[in-house]
């Protein structure tokens, strides 16, 4: 090869290093597979129309977090792009557990992906499809090391320019791509969207403020995806006797907030400490999000059945 000259492989090894260097087993169309096998069919309609739908969740020692409503969301993603589940969403649970066990990881990020499967490109909906499944697992810090302190995000805010159907957890995600690139470009962490001034959620997680001593969350409506944290964390505010309410709120209440919180699987409860540049209150993590962060460590760690400081 030319000095100086680089392929695609090795630049995808640079910007995909994790992907690029990941010898690890897959579960795909039935089998587990080596990931260097794993081949999706090219009139996948998920390749072709982004026609599918997808979970992520996490395995903490070896224990899938709140799998079951995962799964219950999965399920309901299916029936919202009207994709019967095919048989291998009944098992999901126990093939994840499985691919967990050979790929020797019990702390894992976990991707679930079903699509409509393979036909010749048309934008109606074949008459007998057979849904791929699609398995991936990523390996994750453990909590104990990602838990130490509260993370802090910077925001950005962008309009909501998605289809209105957000509460199905579907492929296409570009205008999450764009709005979290353009995040990036700002040097900050995460995009907050809203429609006209209304705040919908960020690009991969829910958002809660504290405003006025009040603790508030979007409604889960068909703009926002209702997340699994989201739904653990009004549980726990709740059970903590704290102040919730489901209202919408607009991006003035949200930079004048007291406290920005960001919810969702990856993130687990993040404080949002600056918008736009801006500080949000203090600048510093809040009470409440100091308290719903150590809250849901707590319960992931029971469910889970992590010792406390397990790492
Ligand atoms: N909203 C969007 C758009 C998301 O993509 C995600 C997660 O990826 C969430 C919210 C948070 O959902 P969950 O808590 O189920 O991970």
């Amino acid at each position: 090869m030319v000095p100086g000259w680089w392929t695609w492989a090795d630049h995808r090894e640079e910007v995909v290093p994790v992907m690029g260097a990941d010898r690890s087993m897959v579960y795909l169309d039935g089998r587990f597979v080596p990931r260097s096998e794993a081949k999706l069919d090219v009139e996948d309609r998920g390749v072709l129309f982004a026609d599918g739908v997808y979970e992520v969740l996490r395995a903490y020692g070896g224990h899938l977090y709140r799998a079951e409503a995962h799964l219950a969301r999965l399920r309901q993603s299916l029936e919202g792009l009207r994709i019967a589940p095919p048989a291998d969403v009944e098992r999901l649970i126990g093939i994840t557990l499985e691919l967990l066990e050979r790929n020797g990881r019990a702390e894992a990020t976990v991707y679930w992906q079903v699509t409509r499967g393979v036909a010749t490109r048309d934008r109606r909906m074949p008459a007998q499809p057979v849904p791929t499944v699609l398995v991936l697992t990523w390996p994750t810090a453990p909590l104990a090391v990602s838990e130490a302190e509260l993370t802090c995000r910077s925001a950005i805010l962008q309009p909501d320019r998605r289809w209105g159907r957000c509460w199905i957890k579907s492929l296409m995600l570009l205008d999450n791509v764009l709005a979290a690139q353009a995040a990036a470009a700002a040097a900050a962490d995460e995009a907050i969207y809203h429609r006209d001034g209304t705040v919908t959620e960020g690009t991969a997680a829910n958002v809660f403020i504290v405003h006025g001593g009040r603790l508030i969350t979007t409604p889960a409506d068909e703009a926002i995806l209702a997340g699994i944290t989201r739904a653990r964390v009004i549980d726990i505010a709740a059970a903590a006797g704290l102040d919730l309410e489901q209202r919408h709120f607009n991006t003035t209440e949200l930079a004048t907030a007291e406290e920005v919180m960001l919810t969702g699987t990856t993130t687990n409860v993040a404080a949002v400490t600056n918008l736009d540049g801006v500080a949000i209150g203090s600048g510093e993590p809040g009470p409440v999000a100091r308290q719903l962060h150590t809250a849901l460590l707590d319960d992931i760690r029971q469910e889970c059945g992590l010792e406390p400081g397990w790492s």
